[in-house]
């Protein structure tokens, strides 16, 4: 709670207006982007509406609490679009099961739908829907999404908005080296990440090792790429499994420092800025490489062809700098 006062006083202010008023709205939208306490948030809300002694946040401490953040709470239900779109079906098959009393003793009952811009909009239609009945005036419907805007407008508007702002990166990296992480790692990292401890777990994984490893392949060896190319493919088709999120990885670690050649910030790290200052020597055209990386990300979002996409970024942006 101390953190969502700090990091996100507007929507810490919003919350606790509504709940000591007992007007929170029955559909709560909770909109931004990762590493901001969308979950967590989530979870206190619906502690709130459940614990006995909330004042006017849930307590944190009692069983109903507890119970609650662990997700074991029986009036609590959890829905996640993450991994796979959320079904008409199977919000129909949970009001029914809603609508039946609730089974513990507040009598309130949460949805969490996590990932909602996952959800098919006739999923989030019937569910709004069914909150606007006079019967189910104790439900409450947490939306979280990352962007509004892919949320059709029909939806958004039957919602009360929450907005999370984003965690200032240079605060993020400087938490994230104050847990132990890495000075160069942080300040990378921080860029695409913005929560510290994600930043400091990721900077661990074998994705960002691997795509760190061919971002510095390529950066040193900018000046003949071709050389490198077999290589650059190697590291970053290596493993199956993750191939995906190591290119996606690369390509984060390529757009954070393309975008700092332009605008180098204040803290950047001495290894990056010795090579920021080599290739600043080379007059690139940072546009059309920004508008690449930009380009792959999106196609990576789509039933491509892995190598391909790889092979197909590397040799373009070779032509680009060369
Ligand atoms: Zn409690």
């Amino acid at each position: 709670m101390n953190r969502l006062e700090i990091e996100q006083p507007v929507v810490y202010r919003t919350l606790k207006n509504c709940l000591e008023q007992n007007r929170l709205s029955h559909a709560l939208l909770f909109a931004g982007p990762k590493g901001t306490p969308k979950m967590e948030t989530a979870l206190l809300v619906a502690q709130s509406l459940f614990c006995e002694d909330a004042h006017p946040f849930g307590c944190g401490q009692c069983s109903v609490c507890k119970r609650t953040q662990r997700r074991e709470y029986a009036d609590l239900i959890f829905l996640d679009g993450t991994s796979k779109s959320i079904k008409k079906e199977e919000i129909l098959l949970l009001q029914e099961q809603f609508s039946k009393t609730a089974v513990e003793k507040s009598g309130k009952k949460v949805y969490i739908i996590n990932a909602a811009e996952n959800a098919t909009t006739e999923a989030l239609n019937s569910l709004l829907k069914f909150l606007e009945e006079p019967m189910s005036q104790d439900v409450t419907a947490i939306l979280i999404v990352e962007t509004v805007d892919r949320l059709l407008p029909t939806i958004v508007s039957r919602c009360q908005i929450l907005p999370f702002r984003p965690v200032e990166r240079k605060s993020c990296a400087e938490k994230a080296i104050a847990l132990g992480c890495p000075k160069t790692d942080a300040w990378l990292i921080s860029h695409f990440i913005k929560d510290p401890e994600a930043v400091t777990r990721f900077s661990e994984s074998d994705i960002y090792q691997k795509a760190y490893a061919a971002f510095e392949l390529f950066v040193e060896q900018m000046d003949d790429l071709s050389e490198s190319l077999v290589d650059l493919q190697c590291e970053l088709a290596g493993s199956k499994s993750d191939a995906k999120e190591t290119l996606k990885c690369f390509i984060d670690l390529l757009t954070t420092f393309f975008e700092e050649l332009s605008c180098t910030s204040d803290d950047m790290p001495l290894q990056i800025k010795i090579k920021a200052d080599k290739i600043r020597r080379k007059s690139l055209n940072l546009a059309q490489i920004q508008i690449l990386l930009l380009e792959t990300k999106d196609k990576l979002n789509r039933p491509y062809n892995l190598m391909l996409i790889t092979d197909q970024l590397l040799i373009k942006l070779m032509e680009v700098i060369e």
